[in-house]
C-alpha cells in the first residue's frame, strides 16, 4: 500500500493554487492563521465556547443549539427559515424553537417515553422534523432521522435494529410505508403524524396527531442532567460500500459540531447559512441542524429537491452567505452551464463548502467562475460525526485537495504492517489509509449491535477510515479512493478519483465512475462509466477521443482501457456514486444491500 503513487503529478498540478487574500477587508475569518490555531487548540477551550446545562448539570446538544440563545440576546433572531416546496415560508426564532421543542419533549413524557428510548423521524424537510429532533434530544431520547425516500424494507430494518419506540412522520408516508410494517415492529408504540398546515388533524387508527398532542403541552421544560457521554443520535451510514452501519453519537459531539461550524464553515453571528443536505444523512443533522444553531445563525431549510433555478432563487432571495452543499449537486449545476447562474444576484455569498464525495478540481474552479468563490472541499464520515479535514477560509485552496485536519485532530496516512499494526508514513505523496488519532468529541461510540465491526476500526491509537489518501509536503490531504475501490493494475495502485477527475475535465463528460475489471495480464484494468453532458451523444469516435484524452492526462498505466457510456450512474440517496454496484453489474455478481440506492439508471 505504501508505494509512491503512479502519475500523481496529474491531480495535484491540474489547477494552480487559489491564493487567499489574507487579511483583506471583509469579514475577518474565525481561523485567520491555521498553524497558530492548531498549536493553541485544546478541546477544553472548544468546550468552553459552549454553556453547558444551567447549574452544572452537564452538556446537552439541544440546550446549546436552542435554549442558550433563546435565553439570551439572540432570542428573537430567526433560527430556522423554512421554505416550503410551494414557496411558502415559516420562520422559527430561537424563542419559538425553544417553546416548540419543549412542547415536544413534554409530549414525549406525557406518553411515558423515557430517557434513552429511541425516537425516529421520517419526514421531508419540514419544521416538525427539526422540532422533533431537538425536542427528542431535550428529553434525552436517542434520535434517528431517516430519509423520507426510504422504502418499507430499509425502514423496517432501521426501525427494527434501532428499537424505535416513537416515530414522527406524515400521514402519506405512514400509509405508504409504515402502516403495513406495524405488526413486525412490536417496540414501536407511538406513531405521531404531522398534518399539513391548515389541514384537519389526522385520524389514522393507531396513531396520534402532532398538533393535538403538542397543543396542550407546556412550553416550559427543564432538560434533565445530561452526561456528555449519554447517547444522543443514531445515524446510519450511506451504504456506499455495503450494508449501512448504525453509528452511535453522544451529547459531547456538540463540541465538534460547534467548533467546526466556526472554523471549517466560518460561521459568524449574522450569517444566513444554507446546508442543502437532508437530515436523513449525517451532514443534514450535524450541519443542517446542530452546528448552525449552536453558532446562533439563521439556517435556511429548503424542502424542495435540487433544481438549479429554485436553488439559485433561494440563494438570491434569502441572501445566503454561507452555503454547504455536495459534489453531486455541483456537478448537476455544472452540467446546466454557467449561463444559468448569470441571471441571479448571488453577491451575498461569502463562503462555499462541499462534502460527501471527492470534489473534482474542475468543480472547485467552476465555483470561482460561477459564484466568484471556489468551493471549499471538506472530508468526514458518519463515524466522525463532524468535519475532520477542511479547506479553511483563510488557507490557500489547492483544487482537488480535501485540505488540512481540523485543529485538535491528528491525521496520518498509515501503512498496514504484517503483524497487524499500523505505522504512519512520513514521506509526502505516498498513498495509504487515512487514519485519525482516536478521542475527539464527535467520534462514534459504537456501531449499533456490531461490536466486532466497531472494534476493527481501531488499531493502536488510530481510528481507520477505510479511505485511501496522500498528504503533500505542505500538509494538504488528497483523496485517492475508498480502500474497496482502489484498482491494482500491473503492480500500480490507482485511485478512481484521479481517473474520474481527468475524464470530467473533458467537455463531453458530466460524471464518471471508475472501477477495476479483472484482467489475466494486469490483474485489473481501469474501466470507466461516463454520463455525457447535454449536446453530446455516445459514439465510437467519442469513446476513442475520451480514451486518448485520459491517456494524455494520466499516462498509459493509469488511464482507462475501457469506457462505457451510461445515461447516469447508480448513486446513493446522499448522492455518492456506488462503484460497488457498477462492479457487481459489470461482473454479474449479486448487487448486495440496495436500501440506499437513489437512481437506478443502467
Ligand atoms: P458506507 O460506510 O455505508 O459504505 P459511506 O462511507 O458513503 O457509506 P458516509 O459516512 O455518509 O457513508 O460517507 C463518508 C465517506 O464519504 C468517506 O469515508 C469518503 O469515502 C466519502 N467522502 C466524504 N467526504 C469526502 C471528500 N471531501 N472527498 C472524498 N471523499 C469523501
Ligand atoms: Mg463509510
Amino acid at each position: 500500500m505504501s508505494e509512491p503513487a503512479a502519475g500523481r503529478a496529474f491531480l495535484t498540478n491540474l489547477y494552480p493554487r487559489i491564493v487567499k487574500p489574507h487579511g483583506a477587508a471583509g469579514v475577518p475569518p474565525n481561523l485567520p492563521d491555521y498553524q497558530q490555531a492548531r498549536s493553541a487548540f485544546t478541546w477544553e477551550a472548544a468546550r468552553a465556547l459552549l454553556d453547558g446545562l444551567p447549574g452544572g448539570r452537564g452538556l446537552n446538544i439541544a440546550h446549546e443549539a436552542v435554549d442558550r440563545h433563546a435565553l439570551g440576546s439572540r432570542a428573537d433572531r430567526e433560527a430556522l427559515r423554512w421554505i416550503g416546496r410551494a414557496g411558502g415560508q415559516r420562520i422559527l426564532t430561537y424563542r419559538d424553537l425553544k417553546a416548540a421543542t419543549n412542547r415536544f419533549a413534554n409530549a414525549l413524557r406525557s406518553l411515558g417515553v423515557q430517557e434513552g428510548d429511541s425516537v425516529f423521524v421520517l419526514a421531508g424537510r419540514i419544521p416538525e422534523l427539526y422540532i422533533a429532533v431537538l425536542g427528542g434530544l431535550k428529553a434525552k431520547c436517542v434520535v434517528s432521522p431517516l430519509f423520507s425516500a426510504f422504502g418499507p424494507e430499509p425502514l423496517a430494518t432501521r426501525l427494527g435494529i434501532g428499537e424505535g419506540r416513537v416515530l414522527v412522520t406524515t400521514e402519506p408516508l405512514y400509509r405508504r410505508k409504515v402502516a403495513a410494517l406495524r405488526p413486525s415492529l412490536p417496540k414501536l408504540e407511538h406513531v405521531i403524524l404531522v398534518a399539513d398546515e391548515g389541514d384537519a388533524p389526522t385520524e389514522v387508527p393507531g396513531t396520534l396527531d402532532w398538533r393535538q398532542l403538542l397543543e396542550p403541552q407546556s412550553p416550559d421544560f427543564v432538560i434533565p442532567p445530561t452526561a456528555p457521554e449519554d447517547r444522543a443520535l443514531l445515524h446510519f451510514t450511506s451504504g456506499t460500500t455495503g450494508r449501512p452501519k448504525g453509528a452511535i453519537h453522544v451529547h459531547e459531539a456538540v463540541v465538534t459540531h460547534h467548533i467546526t461550524g466556526r472554523y471549517a464553515l466560518d460561521l459568524h453571528d449574522d450569517d444566513i447559512f444554507w446546508c442543502t443536505a437532508d437530515p436523513g444523512w449525517v451532514t443534514g443533522t450535524s450541519y443542517g441542524i446542530i452546528a448552525p444553531l449552536t453558532n446562533g445563525v439563521t439556517s435556511v431549510v429548503a424542502e424542495a429537491e435540487f433544481d438549479s433555478a429554485t436553488w439559485y432563487g433561494i440563494l438570491q432571495r434569502e441572501r445566503v452567505t454561507v452555503w454547504y452543499t455536495a459534489p453531486t449537486a455541483i456537478r448537476m449545476m455544472m452540467k446546466l452551464g454557467i449561463d444559468a447562474v448569470r441571471g441571479f444576484d448571488l453577491s451575498s455569498l461569502r463562503f462555499l463548502a462541499s462534502v460527501g464525495e471527492p470534489l473534482n478540481p474542475e468543480a472547485v474552479v467552476w465555483g470561482q467562475q460561477a459564484f466568484g468563490r471556489p468551493f471549499h472541499d471538506n472530508w468526514w464520515q458518519t463515524e466522525t460525526g463532524g468535519i475532520m479535514i477542511a479547506n479553511f477560509v483563510a488557507m490557500d485552496v489547492k483544487p482537488g485537495s480535501m485540505g488540512k485536519p481540523l485543529p485538535g485532530i491528528e491525521a496520518a496516512i498509515v501503512q498496514h504492517n504484517t503483524d497487524g499494526s499500523v505505522t504512519p508514513i512520513d514521506q509526502p505523496m505516498v498513498e495509504g489509509e487515512l487514519a485519525l488519532k482516536a478521542g475527539w468529541p464527535s467520534m462514534m461510540r459504537g456501531y449499533l449491535n456490531e461490536e466486532e465491526r466497531y472494534r476493527k476500526c481501531f488499531i493502536g491509537p488510530w481510528y481507520l477510515t477505510g479511505d485511501l489518501a496522500m498528504c503533500d509536503s505542505d500538509g494538504y490531504y488528497w483523496f485517492v479512493g475508498r480502500a474497496d475501490d482502489v484498482i491494482k493494475s500491473s503492480g500500480h495502485l490507482i485511485g478512481p478519483f484521479e481517473v474520474e477527475s481527468a475524464l470530467m475535465e473533458h467537455p463531453a463528460v458530466a460524471e464518471a465512475g471508475v472501477i477495476g475489471k479483472p484482467d489475466p495480464m494486469a490483474g485489473e484494468i481501469v474501466k470507466a462509466f461516463v454520463a455525457l453532458n447535454p449536446g453530446f451523444s455516445p459514439s465510437e469516435a467519442l469513446r476513442r477521443e475520451l480514451l486518448g484524452h485520459a491517456r494524455k492526462r494520466l499516462g498509459a498505466v493509469v488511464a482507462p482501457k475501457e469506457i462505457d457510456f451510461s445515461p447516469g450512474l447508480p448513486r446513493t440517496r446522499s448522492g455518492k456514486i456506488m462503484r460497488r454496484l457498477l462492479k457487481a453489474r459489470e461482473f454479474g455478481l449479486p448487487e448486495g444491500d440496495l436500501s440506499t440506492l437513489e437512481s437506478d439508471v443502467r
